[in-house]
């Protein structure tokens, strides 16, 4: 896996190298700027991609061998899409993972009950997902996962050892933060694109070609179109005799409580 330590270390040396040998004269000042934009173009892929683990250990997909274990998971509820996920999972007897936001939490207590209730486990996705949120420092972004911890605590009498950041964007301070308040970090190794696709049947042609076992299943229980893409996933999970269960058990995270 690549280590972000690692990486700008070999960058570093290489941008010196580099400019040694401009200033010699053995090469172009394009050598330099080839390898700089290299090493700025990996850290903004660290950035963006969850599933580098770029700046520390990020768990996207079972590590262990699974014979038909996934994990799927539901980011950015609860809210009233969440009920009929919800019947969904049971009809089709599957457990889940919902990240959920430490507002929607306060806002829908009922159905953040119904989520443990069922046997499906809840984990830490900020308490307001606001869109800046990346660009927090680590303190800022330890008072939101704190916060939303709290709304889960208070609410469902449990808590949480798991963080998904939001929008997948991790980076140092992310890391800090998660290290901070004892968090693991969340990611996924397939993203449904549920929120960007509007075409039901290109969101389920994006998972069902690709899922396997051990396969963590990014989805967001905030509209019908992933409901109703959700019932066709459960289907062909069940001929695919793919089962999904909570994504720390799938994981082996102990539950906090
Ligand atoms: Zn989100």
């Amino acid at each position: 896996m690549l280590k972000h330590q690692y990486i700008r270390i070999v960058i570093v040396i290489a941008c010196v190298v580099a400019a040694i040998g401009y200033l010699y004269d053995y090469w172009s000042i394009f050598v330099f700027v080839i390898v700089a934009f290299i090493g700025l173009g990996l850290t903004v892929w660290g950035v963006f991609d969850i599933r580098l683990g770029y700046f520390g250990k990020i768990h996207f997909k079972a590590s262990e061998k699974r014979t038909k274990e996934v994990s799927l998971t539901f980011d950015d509820g609860p809210c009233p899409y969440t009920e009929q996920v919800l019947n969904l999972l049971d009809q089709y007897e599957m457990k889940a993972t919902f990240f959920c936001i430490g507002q929607q939490v306060l806002k829908y207590p009922e159905i953040a009950k119904r989520i443990i209730d069922s046997g499906h486990s809840i984990g830490n996705h900020s308490f307001t997902h606001r869109k800046d949120i990346a660009f927090s420092n680590a303190a800022e972004m330890a008072t939101e996962i704190k916060l939303a911890d709290d709304a889960i605590t208070k609410i469902t009498k449990s808590v949480t050892p798991m963080y998904r950041p939001p929008f997948g964007v991790t980076n140092p301070n992310v890391i800090k933060a998660c290290k901070a308040t004892n968090k693991e970090i969340i990611g996924w190794s397939i993203r449904s694109l549920d929120t960007v696709i509007k075409d039901e049947k290109r969101i389920l042609n994006r998972i069902v070609p690709r899922i396997k076992p051990g396969d963590i299943v990014l989805l967001h229980d905030t509209s019908e179109r992933t409901v109703n893409v959700l019932e066709q996933l459960l289907i062909k999970m069940k001929d695919m005799n793919l089962q999904s269960i909570p994504v720390d058990r799938l994981l082996k995270i102990e539950r906090n409580g």
